[in-house]
C-alpha cells in the first residue's frame, strides 16, 4: 500500500493553498455573496476539476483522489469557506449530475458556462415534509406533449437566490416511491418560478440558502437528467461526489485549525510556561491531529473506492460521518486551546464550530449515515 501522493498532486495542493489564502474577503459584509471570489475560484477551475476538458475548456478531467487533494488545499487556505461550499454544492451535486447523466446536447450546451462559474447552479431535493426522506417528494412534474409542468416548493436550497439553473428532483409518478422521481435542469429564469430571502444561518455565512416555489414551470423534456424514473439514483450518485469532495473542503479546514492551535499553544504563555507544556492542552491537540488524521485517512479510502467499481456506499457515508463529527469536535476544542481570544470574531477560529454544525446536517445527516453503515453490515 502506498500513500505518497505524486509530485504532480502535491504541486496542485500547494498551487490551491496559497492561490486561496490570497483571496480577499476584507470588503464583504456579512452573509453577503463574494461574487469575485466565485468568479476567481471558476478562474482557478474549481467547478471543472473533475469534468472532462471536452465538455468545457475549464474542465480538468482529474480523478477524484487528486480533486480531493486540490480541495483539501482550498479548504486550509481559505478565509471565507462559505463560499466554498456554494462552490462545492454548485459542482458536486449539480455540475457532476449533468455530466454524468445529461444528453450530448445538453452537457455541451450547459456545461462550458458552469465549470467557468459564469452560470451558477442549485440543487433543489429537500421540502418541508421530504429531508432526510425523499421517498415523497410532494414536488410534481407532469407531462404534457414535449413539456413537463413542475409545481411544489423546496425548502432548502444553497445558491437558491444566485442560482441560473436549478437540478431539481420531482416525482413523476406517485405509485413508484423513489423509482417514481425524476432530475431535471430548470432555468432560473423560467416563468413560475420565485425565491424566498436568503435565510440568516449560524455558519457558512456567505452561501446563501432559500426557499423555492415553481408554479405551473413549464421544462422541456430534454432537460431530463438520465430518463423519467431515475431521479434517485442520480441524486444518490451526486451526494457521493458531494460526500467525498465537499466534506475534503472541511478537512482543510481542520488541518489549518490544527495548525493555528499548535502555534498558539507554543507561543501563548500561563506564568512562565507556554500552555502547549500543560498535558491538558497539549493532549487536547494530540486528539484533534488523531481525530483529523483518522478522518482524512476515511476519506482517501472513501475516494480511492469511489475510483473502483465496487460498492462504496459504506466508505463514503463512514468518510462523511467521520469528518463532519470531527470538525464539531475539533471546532469545540480549537476555541478551549484559545481562551476567550477564541471565542472572539476577529480571531476567525470561532467560524470553524458555526461551519461544522451545518456539517453534520446537509448531504445526510449523521444519523442517516449511520444508517447507510448498519444498512452495509446487514444490522437494518
Ligand atoms: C447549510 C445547509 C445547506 C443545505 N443545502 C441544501 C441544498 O442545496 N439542497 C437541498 O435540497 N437541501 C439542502 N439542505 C437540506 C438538508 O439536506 C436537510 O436539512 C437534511 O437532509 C435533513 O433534513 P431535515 O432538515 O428536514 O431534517 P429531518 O429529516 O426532519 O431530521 C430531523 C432529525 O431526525 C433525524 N432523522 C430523520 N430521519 C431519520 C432516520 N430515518 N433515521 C434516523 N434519524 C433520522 C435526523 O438525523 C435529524 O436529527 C441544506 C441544509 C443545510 C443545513
Amino acid at each position: 500500500m502506498n500513500f505518497a501522493w505524486n509530485e504532480d498532486q502535491l504541486a496542485l495542493h500547494e498551487h490551491a493553498l496559497s492561490f486561496a489564502r490570497d483571496l480577499d474577503f476584507s470588503k464583504i459584509s456579512a452573509g453577503e455573496f463574494p461574487m469575485e471570489a466565485w468568479q476567481s475560484l471558476g478562474e482557478f477551475g474549481y467547478y471543472g476539476l473533475p469534468v472532462d476538458s471536452r465538455y468545457s475548456p475549464c474542465g480538468s478531467g482529474f480523478d477524484i483522489l487528486t480533486t480531493v487533494k486540490i480541495l483539501e488545499g482550498l479548504g486550509q487556505g481559505c478565509a471565507d469557506t462559505g463560499i466554498l461550499f456554494a462552490g462545492a454544492a454548485h459542482t458536486f451535486a449539480c455540475v457532476m449530475p449533468i455530466y454524468e447523466h445529461g444528453s450530448e446536447t445538453l452537457k455541451h450546451e450547459l456545461l462550458p458556462a458552469l465549470t467557468s462559474g459564469e452560470k451558477i447552479a442549485a440543487n433543489a431535493i429537500s421540502e418541508a415534509e421530504a429531508g432526510s426522506d425523499i421517498g415523497k417528494l410532494t414536488t410534481k412534474a407532469t407531462r404534457e406533449g414535449d413539456y413537463y409542468i413542475i409545481n411544489g416548493a423546496k425548502s432548502y436550497v444553497t445558491n437558491g437566490s444566485v442560482a441560473d439553473y436549478f437540478v431539481l428532483y420531482a416525482t413523476t409518478n406517485p405509485k413508484f416511491g423513489y423509482l417514481g422521481q425524476t432530475a431535471f435542469v430548470v432555468p432560473a429564469d423560467l416563468p413560475g418560478i420565485e425565491v424566498g430571502k436568503s435565510y440568516k444561518k449560524l455558519g457558512l455565512d456567505s452561501a446563501q440558502l432559500n426557499q423555492v416555489f415553481f408554479d405551473e414551470v413549464k421544462v422541456h423534456k430534454d432537460y431530463v437528467l438520465g430518463s423519467e424514473g431515475q431521479g434517485a439514483r442520480i441524486f444518490a450518485a451526486s451526494m457521493d461526489w458531494e460526500r467525498c469532495c465537499l466534506f475534503a473542503l472541511f478537512i482543510g479546514v481542520m488541518q489549518n485549525d490544527l495548525e493555528r492551535c499548535i502555534e498558539f499553544a507554543n507561543t501563548r504563555k500561563q506564568g512562565d510556561k507556554t500552555i502547549s507544556k500543560f498535558q491538558a492542552v497539549s493532549h487536547r491537540i494530540a486528539d484533534m491531529e488523531v481525530r483529523l488524521q483518522s478522518a482524512r485517512l476515511l476519506l482517501y479510502f472513501a475516494a480511492w473506492q469511489k475510483s473502483q467499481d465496487v460498492d462504496n456506499t459504506k466508505a463514503v457515508a463512514s468518510s462523511k460521518l467521520a469528518i463532519s463529527e470531527a470538525f464539531v469536535q475539533s471546532g469545540i476544542d480549537a476555541i478551549r486551546i484559545h481562551g476567550a481570544a477564541g471565542y472572539l470574531q476577529e480571531s476567525g477560529i470561532d467560524s470553524s464550530i458555526r461551519d461544522a454544525l451545518g456539517s453534520v446536517l446537509f448531504s445526510g445527516t449523521s444519523d442517516i449515515q449511520r444508517e447507510l453503515i448498519c444498512n452495509r453490515l446487514g444490522l437494518l
